[in-house]
């Protein structure tokens, strides 16, 4: 041991850092859309777009797992052209950066062995992809980068991040119908917002992990999964489903 030597955890610096990190998140009614809002859950969006708070169980973890993730997108924004401020139909999108393609960033921990080959990208990723379709489509273009920073690899010791490229060429139809889908999602959601209804339509499951609107969602989750459980239950008895 070090002699004449201190070290203890500072909680009051810390708390200041986090609060500086978190800034002051005033809920508001946002008056026009972002792209992210229209790929994400429904719900989420509606309550995004009806100024609902947003309170995470653990609003520290949440507020570190945002800024690692705004970290890494600093240092993987290699190109001049980045940050992208692009407008269709009253919607706002933020374009990462752009080289020969636009290019959108995404930082995960999920393995790269879960990507077997490039033409599983869209179910792994289904919301990053959604997101740079509908980029394309309002800088009408038909292909895009997805760069994925995979944090641990594929898990395999010693762990090592990788960096992968996901060339993705669409149709221009095809993305002209995704974005005009997306619109439709939109339409719903304010008609919905006026009548005080919340959707029932749910995003990826792992968006509920860190939701600040899951205090909103509760009880419906518990309804939605004790009804998949009924549900699964008359498909083994029915011999759809065979348990082995
Ligand atoms: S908790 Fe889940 S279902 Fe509810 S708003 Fe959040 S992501 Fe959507």
């Amino acid at each position: 041991m070090l002699k004449n030597l201190k070290v203890y955890e500072n909680e009051e610096t810390r708390a200041e850092v986090l609060r500086m990190l978190r800034g002051y998140n005033k809920p508001y009614a946002p008056n026009h859309w972002h792209v992210s809002k229209l790929v994400c859950c429904q719900r989420a969006a509606y309550f995004w777009w009806t100024g609902t708070p947003w309170q995470p169980e653990d609003m520290d973890a949440v507020q570190l797992l945002f800024s690692r993730g705004k970290a890494h997108h600093y240092v993987l924004e290699v190109y001049p052209n980045k940050n992208i401020e692009i407008w269709k139909d009253n919607v706002v999108g933020h374009v990462d950066m752009r080289g020969d393609r636009p290019v959108e960033i995404f930082t995960t921990t999920v393995g790269l062995n879960r990507v077997q080959v490039p033409l599983a990208v869209p179910q792994v990723f289904t919301m990053k992809v959604n997101q740079l379709k509908c980029y394309l489509h309002m800088l009408n273009e038909s292909s895009g980068d997805l760069m994925v920073f995979y944090l641990f690899g594929d898990y395999s010791r010693p762990i090592k991040p990788e960096l992968k490229v996901y060339t993705m060429e669409f149709e221009e139809e095809q993305l002209r119908l995704h974005w005009k889908y997306r619109l439709t999602i939109r339409e719903k959601i304010m008609l919905l917002a006026n009548l005080d209804e919340v959707p029932d339509e749910t995003g990826e499951f792992y968006e509920c992990i860190n939701c600040g609107y899951k205090y909103k969602c509760i009880e419906f989750l518990q309804e939605r999964r004790a009804l998949e459980a009924i549900g699964l239950i008359e498909r083994i008895k029915d011999g759809e489903v065979i348990l082995e």
